[in-house]
């Protein structure tokens, strides 16, 4: 087992949204992070904040679409200490060019270009017993202390599917031998009604609010005001901070604990044991 944490995201800017007050914090701690995109990031539009305060928002082709987010992506694992591993699982749908609104990828659709035919799109991806043991192994292979991802309840598909491929792949792990801990992240809306509000445990990340920001903000097509002391994902943290009785929190369910101690068998180490202290 190593003291890292494994981030499994469907696109650029989920894993800052969501984890990047933990990954900070415990970089602080000298964990090191494996960073993980399920999907080719293929889809979105690309906004841009004005001089006048305003946000303009323009679309671009798959192929320019992909290398801009994955550069953001790039840029923002670096901040982090490491490299994006990209599963390139295609989104369900894709802006084809003027005229051209978005089409789903549908049984026959033409690929766009710059996407394998042998990859499954993200919504499918779970039922593919390849990409299960392609994400298994990389657990196995890099054996974190924890695994997080996305929660099942939350509004977006490709989140949820993300969350499908992660959670079978890590109880193949399992079954292999893992012992880390899998936890889903809580999503930050919460219009799923009051049950989808629960969660079990929290990370405090009030002395890394700025730095989750700064992360965000590298991901500038898709968050080009996150840098702004008014963003309302900064204060979507402060708000959960509140909940979580601190001044910022990102808060997870358990799927399963670890199954570890420490060398001496005394202790877990600090990324488990701060959510064990803080589980509810
Ligand atoms: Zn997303």
């Amino acid at each position: 087992m190593n003291r890292s944490i494994m981030v499994v995201g469907a696109h650029a800017d989920d894993i800052e949204l969501e984890t990047g007050g933990t990954l900070a914090k415990y970089r602080d701690a000298d964990y090191t992070v494996v960073y993980v995109m399920a999907t080719n990031n293929m889809s979105g539009s690309v906004s841009e904040l004005l001089g006048d305060g305003s946000v303009r928002t323009t679309r671009e082709t798959t192929a320019p679409m992909m290398a801009r987010r994955k550069r953001e992506c790039d840029d923002a694992a670096r901040a982090l200490g490491t490299t994006p591993i990209h599963l390139d699982h295609p989104q369900r749908h894709y802006y084809g060019g003027v005229g051209n609104e978005a089409p789903e990828l549908r049984y026959g659709c033409a690929l766009p270009a710059g996407v394998p035919e042998n990859v499954p799109t993200i919504l499918t991806a779970a039922e593919d017993p390849a990409s299960v043991t392609r994400l298994a192994n990389l657990i196995l292979e890099k054996e974190p202390e924890c695994v997080l991802t996305h929660g099942v309840s939350q509004m977006n598909i490709e989140h949820f599917a993300t969350s499908l491929l992660t959670t079978k792949s890590y109880w193949q792990a399992v079954e292999a031998g893992y012992r880390g801990a899998l936890l889903h992240w809580r999503e930050t809306h919460t219009r799923l009604g009051e049950f989808n509000c629960r969660w079990d445990t929290f990370v405090d990340c009030t002395r890394y609010l700025d730095r989750k920001m700064e992360l965000v903000s590298l991901h500038r097509c898709q968050m080009p005001k996150a840098h702004l002391p008014d963003s309302g994902h900064r204060e979507i943290s402060v708000n959960w901070g509140q909940a979580c009785g601190c001044g910022a929190a990102e808060t997870f369910t358990w799927v399963r604990h670890a199954d570890y101690r420490d060398v001496n068998g005394l202790t877990y180490w600090p990324l488990t044991l701060e959510l064990i202290q803080n589980t509810r």
